[in-house]
């Protein structure tokens, strides 16, 4: 393992840099901040006028047309969601600086082949590990989310130091910069978020939820139980492993989980983990996104639709009205 710090850096790599950050969104909004911050010229390419453009100039940044924020820049961060990149690349290649760095916060479309960037430029990865309003925050108060790297175009010879650079930038160093593949950040990536984040854990929720309410208990009582409850495990997990989290539950709790644990993430569930790895390695996964995305993407806001109608939702909203902290942290 090659983890980076504050001492790597070589300075000199993006001295007097000019940075276009392409979206401003989640990452986009607070990479362009945080590099500005850092002394970075920093310019953010959006769409003419769109919210993202008053956005950004509200905060205090040079914003212009995409094509035009790439005209000059020494390194582009292409921070528009994954399926938007492919076309957004091509509308810039033209504009890109030769021998320029052009940057990604995820593998996807590089790994799977949907950009081939021109042989003159540096290819790069600076992946934060955590949404973009945490790479704001931690940064504001002097500390930094940790980053993923990895290059996969070297044609400066200087992509590595451009790309720790651009991880100081937005505060990453403080936090650690780990050395890693195009391959590996992309597969392991859509891995975690399919079977364990997003996918894994909901299912979870829901599925426990429906447990006990088809039981005829309370859905108000479910609700709590199995998913507002999960926030405090989730911080025990976060904050020191297992080993934390074993300190603080009950020895009831301990002996439920390592007794009934098992048998619910049982050992169908780690052969479908597989399955799901497989669909990711083998690009299905992905040509199936792709496609979904490039046909109008119907059934996936149908099934986005779906996923809201759930009981669990409804309860929930009612719920979480009572407990207006909750979305203190975000307003
Ligand atoms: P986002 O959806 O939050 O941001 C999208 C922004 O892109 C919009 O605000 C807009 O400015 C712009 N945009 C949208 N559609 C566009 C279009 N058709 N043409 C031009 N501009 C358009 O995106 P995000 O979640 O910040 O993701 C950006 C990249 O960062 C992706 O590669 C993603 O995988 C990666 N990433 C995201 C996170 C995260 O927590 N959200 C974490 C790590 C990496
Ligand atoms: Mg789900």
């Amino acid at each position: 393992m090659r983890l980076y710090g504050q001492k790597d850096v070589d300075r000199k790599a993006l001295k007097g840099a000019r940075i276009a950050v392409l979206g401003y969104g989640s990452q986009g909004r607070a990479h362009a901040l945080n590099l500005k911050d850092s002394g970075f010229d920093v310019v953010v390419g959006v769409r003419k006028n769109g919210k993202s453009w008053k956005k950004a100039r509200r905060e205090g940044l040079a914003v212009a047309p995409p094509a035009a924020a790439v005209s000059g820049a020494d390194l582009v961060a292409m921070l528009v969601p994954d399926v938007v990149q492919k076309a957004l690349y091509l509308e810039v290649a033209a504009a890109l600086k030769k021998g320029a760095t052009l940057l990604f916060a995820h593998g996807f479309n590089i790994h799977f082949k949907q950009i081939r960037p021109r042989k003159d430029l540096d290819v790069v990865l600076i992946a934060p590990k955590g949404p973009g309003d945490l790479v704001r925050r931690q940064y504001q108060q002097g500390r930094g989310v940790p980053c993923l790297l990895a290059v996969s175009q070297n044609a400066s010879g200087h992509a590595r130091a451009r790309a720790l650079a651009y991880a100081h930038g937005i505060g990453g160093t403080r936090g650690g910069v780990l050395d890693t593949t195009f391959a590996e950040e992309t597969e392991t990536d859509l891995f975690g978020e399919q079977a364990v984040l997003c996918g894994g854990a909901t299912e979870l929720v829901v599925r426990g939820f429906e447990t006990l309410v088809e039981a005829g208990y309370q859905p108000e009582v479910a609700y709590y139980e199995c998913m507002h409850e999960l926030k405090l495990i989730v911080d025990l997990l976060h904050e020191g492993g297992l080993k934390k989290m074993h300190e603080f539950i009950s020895d009831t709790a301990k002996y439920g989980d390592l007794t009934r644990g098992p048998r619910i993430v049982n050992a169908s569930v780690k052969k479908e983990m597989k399955k799901v790895l497989k669909e990711v390695q083998n690009g299905k996964f992905a040509r199936q996104w792709i496609a979904e995305s490039a046909s109008g993407g119907r059934k996936f806001r149908r099934m986005l639709k779906q996923d809201l109608k759930h009981p669990v939702e409804k309860v929930g909203a009612a719920l979480r009205a009572r407990m207006p902290w909750l979305n203190a942290r975000r307003a």
